[in-house]
């Protein structure tokens, strides 16, 4: 045994065969860590998230040694400097005054279940690292496409679990989700045919020459995730091929612009594969019209893939489920797990309406993934993959579908209520209306809003660009002093002749945040405007002198 009195232990055979037996002591610093975690998870962030922010450079001098350590550390001092250096100054995503972003709270009984995930690590590539969590995972995803295509028993016992099918592919996230979702319309658009061997085989160059097109598109909403922009690009059609079209004054793509830009590319003899439609824009949270979109996409044969990454829980709401109809008519759908199904970061999922549709990316190895062979790593874009689906497994069991339901219903009544809060302020503007759980607004104080009334060209312009300066200083000064977090983003609303406008963005999916706190958050931007030393009075001068020359 080497003598461990030193800061420094050795590596030495003996240490590394102590730390696979022997787990960590009841009273060390680990064993005290979690037991602070599992009796008030709350209390521990609490304790040890520092809630004044340390300038990033500052953090990254305790992160710039690139050396890998020669001689190992103690984990208690390790657990230690974790503490310090890193937990300290992590992000409190689950604090209930953090309502900028799209992850928050998780329920109690995913840590403990988290660690029976870890402790398995189960690989679900394949049936010989995993076992049950194959036939467990194929549920989820049988669920997942219940929910939204709600086929009968039939369709589910003979699909669900079929070597050959698969109703979609669990994930790290909606981008893996939306580039596989594009990635079987791209095959399956430009499949087999007489001695063309399809594009998986042979590649796009030929897929070209023998299919004759000009060239390939997928169209979206302007407000589109940039994962899709990802996904043209590593599917070899290049960003430019994402096409852009313009919304209506709610977020919503234009249906007419889109059927014009399909006919347009039609005359041009480019090859539109898919549409996107989008059920709850990152930006603003509105959905597109999915039925109308499912009937341009029937009407110009292109796949109809759905984004829902972050809307797509909403289908557990019998009250709200509507607001996404025609989902059910979608080729395939994107829902995160991560984002309002409550579940640790980490889970997205793409779910197929045709169990066949997958087949387009089958891809079979020897030694494992066999054809015929149930491994769910034949379907997937990822390779070795953990049990994630084990945490979502559990919590559809725990908190079923009424009871998320709830959850659902209580964050859009809540965002409901900020934003009638936010219009009875007079010094706020709500420049998005929640049609989720998300909503826009920003500081415009009363006489401003007087000021811009009767403006001119010139002087609105000024006032607008001094408004975005000061929303930019109240959210990074309100991040920075810790107590409470709303997010940014830029827009362009109707109402400002869609000048690109930065405004305070709130997700409201944190069950624990209460009413009282919405309203500190509108008072504790209210003074901070104030403080603003450039914005602030120069808005305050300019709309004087506007209202006074009047
Ligand atoms: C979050 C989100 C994504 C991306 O998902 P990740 O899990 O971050 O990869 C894609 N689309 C939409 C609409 C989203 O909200």
């Amino acid at each position: 045994m080497a003598v461990m009195d030193s800061k420094k232990a050795d590596a030495t055979q003996a240490s590394l065969h102590r730390i696979f037996t022997v787990p960590e002591a009841p009273d060390s610093t680990l064993g005290r860590i979690e037991k602070e975690i599992s009796e008030n998870l709350n209390a521990f962030l609490q304790t040890h998230i520092a809630a004044r922010e340390k300038p990033l450079a500052e953090i990254e001098k305790d992160f710039s040694c690139a050396d890998i350590p020669e001689s190992p550390s103690f984990v208690s001092d390790h657990t230690h400097f974790l503490l310090d250096k890193l937990v300290a100054q992590s992000v409190h995503t689950s604090a209930p005054t953090f309502i900028g972003h799209m992850t928050s709270a998780l329920p109690y009984f995913l840590m403990p279940l988290s660690k029976i995930m870890i402790g398995l690590n189960q690989n679900l590539v394949k049936i010989e690292t995993s076992k049950a969590f194959t036939p467990l995972e194929r549920q989820v995803l049988g669920m997942l496409h219940n929910l939204i295509y709600d086929e009968d028993e039939r369709f589910y016992a003979q699909w669900m679990h079929s070597a050959n099918h698969s109703l979609g592919a669990f994930c790290s996230g909606g981008t893996i989700a939306n580039i596989t979702a594009l990635w079987v319309a791209r095959n399956n658009a430009l499949r087999p045919d007489g001695s063309f061997r399809g594009v998986a085989q042979e590649g796009l160059f030929r897929a070209m020459k023998h299919y004759g097109y000009e060239d390939l598109a997928v169209l979206v909403s302007e407000r589109g995730h940039y994962s899709l922009k990802k996904a043209a690009d590593v599917l070899g059609l290049g960003r430019d091929c994402l096409i852009p079209i313009q919304t209506d004054s709610d977020n919503r793509v234009c249906v007419d612009q889109m059927r014009a830009k399909l006919e347009s590319l039609k005359q041009q003899n480019v090859r539109v594969f898919a549409i996107v439609g989008v059920a709850g824009t990152t930006e603003t949270g509105n959905i597109d019209p999915l039925d109308a979109l499912a009937d341009l996409a029937a009407e110009y044969d292109c796949h109809f893939h759905v984004d829902a990454a972050w809307g797509g829980a909403t289908l557990m709401s019998n009250k709200y489920r509507p607001l996404l109809k025609g989902i059910e008519r979608a080729d395939s759908v994107t829902i995160d797990a991560h984002k309002q199904l409550y579940v640790p970061m980490g889970a997205g999922m793409v779910i197929f309406k045709n169990p066949a549709s997958m087949s387009a990316i089958e891809h079979h190895a020897e030694y494992i993934l066999r054809k015929g062979s149930k491994d769910l790593g034949s379907h997937t874009l990822e390779g070795s993959r953990s049990g994630m689906a084990m945490l979502l497994y559990a919590s559809l069991n725990i908190i079923s579908r009424p009871g998320y339901e709830m959850l659902i219903n209580n964050s859009i009544e809540k965002a409901r209520y900020f934003s009638e809060l936010i219009k009875a302020h007079p010094d706020f503007e709500l420049v998005t209306e929640p049609e989720l759980c998300l909503l826009t607004y920003r500081y415009l104080p009363a006489r401003t809003q007087q000021a811009l009334a009767i403006s001119n060209t010139a002087q609105k312009e000024l006032l607008l660009d001094a408004l975005d300066d000061l929303t930019k200083f109240i959210q990074k000064r309100q991040r920075e002093s810790g107590k409470s977090f709303v997010s940014r983003t830029r827009i362009t609303p109707e109402k400002w002749d869609r000048k690109l406008t930065t405004v305070f963005r709130v997700v409201l999916a944190n069950p624990l945040t209460t009413e009282a706190i919405l309203q500190d958050v509108l008072e504790e931007q209210t003074q901070i405007a104030q403080e603003s030393e450039k914005s602030y009075p120069l808005i305050m001068n300019m709309t004087e002198s506007i209202l006074a020359n009047a």
